[in-house]
């Protein structure tokens, strides 16, 4: 899987960064250049994740950090106008979040939210992409079934 030569390497990583994508589109063509293989909002898994490796049994997420509320982020910012809806939309997405997390648990499938500022800072940092990336495979191998990066 991880049998690709340097050049071929940098090839890949040149031709992802150099197209300006969503976040999950980023992350599942990293994925797929390092061998990976999955399905899309796959509907049999709980929360339709982004991405499902049938083989990992692990279900990836791709938070959108202001949506669903990424701690201490800089892009979790409260609105200044209708508070009230946005607290009550926020509180919603949370505790679905929360519900799906425990139907995976239940079912015992992998679950891995990669929030978006992490998938931006990979696009700009090579260090830190191959960093990142690192932590997925270790975690995709381990007997942890949830992980956020
Ligand atoms: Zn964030």
């Amino acid at each position: 899987m991880d049998i690709v030569t340097p050049e071929q390497r940098s090839k890949n990583m040149a031709a992802i960064r150099s197209k300006d994508t969503k976040p999950e589109v980023y992350f599942r063509k990293l994925l797929f250049a390092k061998g990976y293989r999955y399905s899309l909002n796959s509907k049999k898994v709980p929360g339709h994740p982004d991405i499902y490796l049938r083989k990992y049994n692990t279900a990836v997420f791709i938070h959108g950090c202001f949506w669903h509320r990424h701690e201490g982020c800089e892009f979790t910012y409260m609105p200044k106008s209708r508070i009230e809806f946005w607290q009550n939309k926020f509180e919603a997405n949370r505790k679905r979040d929360f519900v799906v997390r425990n139907e995976l648990r239940e079912k015992g499938i992998k679950c891995l939210v990669v929030w978006e500022c992490s998938v931006k800072k990979m696009q700009k940092d090579e260090e830190f992409q191959i960093r990142l990336l690192d932590k997925v495979v270790a975690f995709l191998t381990s007997e942890d079934s949830f992980m956020e990066l």
